[in-house]
């Protein structure tokens, strides 16, 4: 199918993304306008590649081009500790300390009762289950200093402090 209006259909797909509003989307699609074909080429691409290639690990549920990770996948990591994040990027900082010898596991958020995120919302269940499979002496959560952070963490600690392993919190 044609498009009757390329640059408005661009223009429209820009402003869907978070932060962009219709003035940056007309400047982003002019922009793209400019450029020679190889970079529309390349963007597209780009967005499609990470689109197809990119997905969840179904162990930690960091982000992965191959299931599982490269870090659950590691023999050299310790698999007694977990270290349980937000978000896939606090894993990026995290590895870049290079202080964390464990594996990770990913909330992929937190749980914000007014914004209609509970516990069932998370990868909580996931974690526990790995939990309950054994060997995990120690659980580090290394969550966000916010009131949701702070929130999950409670509720963490709670229900995987009642199945034996140690909780600790990263301050
Ligand atoms: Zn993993």
């Amino acid at each position: 199918m044609a498009a009757a209006d390329p640059l408005g259909d661009l223009v429209a797909a820009l402003q869907r993304l978070p932060g962009i509003g219709a003035r940056s989307a007309e400047r982003l699609a002019f922009h793209i306008l400019r450029e020679p074909r190889a970079y529309a080429a390349e963007l597209a691409q780009a967005i499609l590649d990470v689109k197809d290639k990119v997905t969840h690990c179904g162990t930690c549920f960091n982000l992965t081009e191959r299931d599982p990770c490269g870090i659950c996948a590691d023999p050299r990591r310790d698999r007694a500790e977990i270290w349980v994040l937000e978000q896939p990027k606090d894993v990026i900082a995290l590895e870049a300390t290079g202080l964390v010898r464990g594996v990770y596991h990913v909330l992929l958020g937190h749980i914000a009762p007014l914004e209609g995120i509970g516990p069932e919302h998370l990868t909580i269940d996931p974690l526990i289950t790995r939990v309950r499979a054994g060997g995990v002496r120690e659980i580090v959560l290394a969550l966000n200093p916010t009131l949701e952070g702070d929130g999950t963490a409670l509720y963490l600690a709670e229900q995987l402090g009642k199945r034996g392993v140690k909780v600790s919190r990263l301050a």
